[in-house]
């Protein structure tokens, strides 16, 4: 988008104050400057002269706290695309100042690199594992890297990758030929939901690839680093295109958009974006896939009142509300209760909480508040980087109650019916 195409598209917002009532960094800070209109605001100064992007920092950090959640859009009545615009203002001063050293390391150094996160994984096992993490949290340093630490769960001793020889079977006359999206967070922190999922795709009769891909950019678009979110773009869509599935399946909400969100990153390449519509049509998240085949419904017990939370990239992006709650009331001896808010962002978007971490706690706060009201004893999600924001927000609030993916439950009543 030029200037003057965001001007006309700022133009659009009357100023009516319908997002406050939505927007999570407003509802906790009731700062106008970090609500959508006050945003856009900022953005129509700098454009039209009164204010610079670059001189005024307090710009910067009210674009840099949007979580992108896409409620306030969801919720305008005049369609003002206000991620959109936040992205745009991000790209610039990404283009502009380069990533910040921090993200940098994280972002460009590790997630771009499946060795290289492999690596850290490991070595975050050992640190978890052996007395240096109490030496290192002796030295009472607070830094980025704590931060991290105490969002991380506790690791996998292998990722999902690593365990796919033994998991994965050839089925006898399958009905289905999948392929499986294994995202970064999945594969090397939650590996019990890529377990599950593949146990799950395989009891109804897929039969499964999984694919070499890399990680989907996600990081890298919400931070503004478009050339590198291009670049591992192009190789996911590469590696995808040799496949011919009948579906791509992905158990990460994240994943799962921004697959879809290439067709709009190759607006200016065609060649590009003919193949990344060929596969966005194809992208599936689990749930919704399952309940389209009309998953197998002989499972066992599991008692447990469960409450859902809506992901914003699944809810939002993906327009996944209903099927994972299906899954959820499919199984016996589960009570569904829906919680306030279900659908507000957790405040974990992405690597946001290490970032912004106060901000991120107050939201964190709020859900995990909500999710106390229910009496739940399982919170369920369909998004890994919530999962770790939703489990820190239980070690926060001193509570045990696990945090789940709907396939991990749909596994264990598979399991249980087969004792
Ligand atoms: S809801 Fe939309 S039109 Fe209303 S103030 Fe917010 S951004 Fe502007
Ligand atoms: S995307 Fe979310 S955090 Fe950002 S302005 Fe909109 S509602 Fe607020």
């Amino acid at each position: 988008m030029n200037k003057n195409v965001i001007l006309e598209v700022l133009m659009k917002c009357n100023r009516c104050g319908l997002c406050q009532e939505v927007c999570p960094t407003y509802r906790v800070s009731g700062n106008e400057f970090a609500v959508a209109r006050g945003r856009n605001r900022l953005i129509r100064m700098a454009i039209e002269g009164q204010l610079e992007f670059d001189k005024e920092p307090e710009i910067e950090q009210f674009i840099n706290e949007c979580l992108l959640c896409k409620a306030c859009e969801t919720n305008c009545p005049s369609g003002v695309p206000t991620p959109e615009l936040i992205s745009q203002v991000r790209e610039y001063y990404t283009s502009t100042k380069g990533l910040p050293i921090a993200k940098k390391i994280m972002y460009r150094g590790v997630f771009s690199h499946n060795k290289r996160i492999d690596l850290v994984r490991r070595l975050a096992k050992v640190y978890q594992k052996t007395g240096i993490k109490t030496l290192v949290r002796m030295t009472g340093v607070n830094n980025i890297f704590n931060k991290a630490d105490d969002m991380l769960p506790d690791l996998p001793k292998n990722s999902v990758r690593g365990q796919l020889p033994m998991l994965l079977k050839n089925i006898h006359q399958p009905k289905y030929k999948v392929a499986y999206f294994l995202g970064c967070s999945v594969n090397n922190f939650f590996s019990s939901i890529g377990v599950a999922t593949i146990k799950v795709l395989q009891k109804n009769s897929c039969q499964i690839i999984v694919p070499d891909v890399n990680c989907c950019g996600a990081p890298h678009n919400s931070a503004g680093d478009q050339r590198e979110f291009k670049r591992l773009a192009i190789k996911n869509l590469k590696e995808l295109a040799k496949l011919d599935p009948d579906a791509i399946i992905v158990d990460c909400s994240t994943c799962g958009s921004i697959l879809k969100e290439y067709v709009g990153l190759f607006e200016n390449e065609p060649e590009y974006q003919k193949l990344a519509k060929q596969i966005a049509e194809k992208v599936k998240d689990i749930s919704s896939f399952l309940i389209e085949i009309g998953f197998k419904k002989e499972m066992g017990e599991i008692k447990a009142r469960v409450t859902y939370h809506d992901p914003c990239h699944g809810v939002r992006f993906l327009n996944v509300q209903e099927a994972p709650r299906e899954i959820l009331k499919s199984i016996p001896g589960i009570e569904l209760i829906e919680m306030n808010e279900a659908d507000m962002c957790c405040g974990g978007a992405g690597s946001y909480s290490i970032f912004y971490p106060k901000l991120s706690r107050q939201i964190l706060s709020r859900k995990i508040n909500n999710f106390k009201k229910t009496g739940a004893s399982i919170l369920a999600t369909s998004c890994p980087a919530c999962t770790m924001q939703l489990s820190f927000g239980m070690k926060l609030h001193e509570l045990t109650s696990p945090v789940k993916h709907p396939v991990e439950l749909l596994a264990e009543a598979y399991d249980n019916k087969a004792k």
